[in-house]
């Protein structure tokens, strides 16, 4: 007993003399926030709920529309002051039946295993077959004579660069491809557009995601495959055995659906007009369950509601979980979040993002002054506990992005969890419940919590 009574006191004057006076208050209430989500939150069942009774939920779908009454009425349970949605019309992307087709020299047909990419057009069931060019990227492409590309389908093999060690550093060269290529394809007058997939995982699933037509050129079908599926497509073009590619898809863009941000709030007791928003998007891709991306990153921000609403805590300024739609493709809800926000000239301190997944939380990203950042990190202490350190990484995220470009606020940050799995499972049918552990989702959560906190008492 007297040992453990030497070690309180070592560990608590340590612990102050570590921390500026009003922060060993902070961690009394901080620690309450860690001991309530780690043990007895419903946290991790939300997730469950999301993903097993509503599933995935692209934009302007019959579960998109569920999602939005679900997190209404979660928000409410969880304890916000106010919870209320706001319209917003979404594009709806429908995907189809779709098939890539190896039509073999030796008259063999051989059935991948595509995702045709987001926002691309079908072929109205005609399928679409070609001779295939494979390049490894833009200048190869560029490279080639017309002849070489026309009336053929493009085969863009760009090779996730396994060397980084934060895959986000590589995503983004990837994505490109995704994004671009099929514009950049039909611009030599190719009649259809593969991909490799830009994700990770040395596994079968393929990868969907958002593309952009350029209205320049003609919109040509687009298919990602999977890394298995890329790589043995790769060996038959190289051992001269291809004759043609088919590409057949039903998949079309709907007309426009009006659909919802979901916000809940707790109001400042002493600075109600600074606000701070954190939030994640509630649509997913079609494929899967949304559950990393962004599944995890919604019921964290519910969580931090309910963490301060259980912790009889009053927070000085207004917190404001914000759960976006149409993310994925069109980015509508961000978009109509930060307009109505500049329009009622509102005040925000900062806004946060969880948008990498469910994993243990690492860091958060930062965008705004040297000093702001500053003031952050002065508080890393309180988060090196959990094993989050890293506030050096420049970010924010999609959805709030908007809103510094708008200049509603000029500080953003991003929930920075271990980055090394997520682009093997988002936008695959492989992002499942199952894939998110409770202990680092509810990770995450603590850390979001903490720093809304720590923003709502000491600003930025
Ligand atoms: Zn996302």
């Amino acid at each position: 007993m007297k040992f453990v009574l030497v070690f309180l006191f070592l560990f608590f004057n340590s612990y102050s003399f570590a921390q500026p006076n009003n922060f060993v208050q902070d961690s009394i209430v901080l620690d309450k926030f860690k001991a309530y989500t780690l043990t007895e939150s419903v946290c991790y069942y939300d997730l469950q709920n999301l993903c097993k009774k509503i599933g995935h939920r692209i934009s302007g779908s019959t579960a998109a529309a569920k999602a939005v009454e679900w997190a209404r009425q979660v928000l409410i349970n969880a304890g916000a002051d106010t919870v209320y949605l706001q319209p917003v019309m979404v594009p709806h992307w429908v995907r189809g039946k779709e098939d890539v087709i190896l039509n073999l020299k030796n008259k063999k047909k051989i059935k991948l295993n595509p995702l045709g990419i987001g926002n691309s057009d079908g072929t109205n069931g005609k399928p679409v077959s070609a001779p295939v060019v494979m390049v490894n990227s833009k200048e190869d492409l560029e490279g080639l004579q017309p002849s070489d590309v026309k009336g053929k389908i493009v085969f863009f093999n760009h090779v996730w660069d396994q060397s980084k060690a934060n895959p986000f550093h590589e995503y983004g060269g990837c994505v490109y491809y995704r994004w671009a290529g099929p514009s950049l394809a039909a611009k030599y007058g190719a009649v259809g557009c593969v991909i490799r997939s830009a994700g990770s995982a040395y596994d079968s699933f393929a990868h969907t995601g958002s593309m952009r037509y350029d209205s320049a050129y003609p919109r040509i079908p687009a298919m990602a495959l999977s890394y298995k599926d890329a790589v043995f497509l790769e060996q038959l073009i190289n051992k001269k055995e291809i004759n043609q590619l088919t590409i057949n898809s039903t998949s079309y863009m709907d007309a426009e659906v009006l659909s919802y941000n979901v916000v809940g709030e707790i109001i400042g007791t002493e600075l109600s007009n600074e606000i701070i928003t954190f939030g994640g998007h509630l649509d997913s891709w079609d494929v899967g369950e949304g559950a990393h991306d962004d599944g995890a990153g919604v019921v964290q921000c519910i969580e931090v509601i309910r963490a301060i609403k259980n912790a009889r805590v009053n927070p000085k300024r207004t917190l404001r979980c914000v759960l976006f739609m149409n993310e994925e493709n069109g980015l509508r809800g961000g978009k109509e979040y930060a307009r109505l926000a500049k329009q009622k000239n509102e005040n925000h301190i900062c806004a946060i993002e969880t948008d990498a997944g469910g994993t243990s939380p690492r860091g958060f990203n930062f965008s705004g002054t040297e000093a702001q950042r500053n003031k952050v990190k002065s508080w890393l202490n309180l988060f090196y506990p959990l094993g989050v350190y890293d506030f050096e990484e420049e970010g924010g995220g999609a959805d709030i992005g908007p809103l510094k470009e708008n200049k509603v606020t000029n500080a953003v940050m991003g929930l920075f969890p271990d980055p090394q799995r997520y682009f093997d499972l988002h936008h695959t049918h492989n992002d499942v419940f199952e894939q998110v552990n409770r202990r680092e989702l509810s990770m995450g959560a603590v850390a979001m919590t903490m720093m809304v906190y720590m923003l709502s008492e000491y600003g930025l």
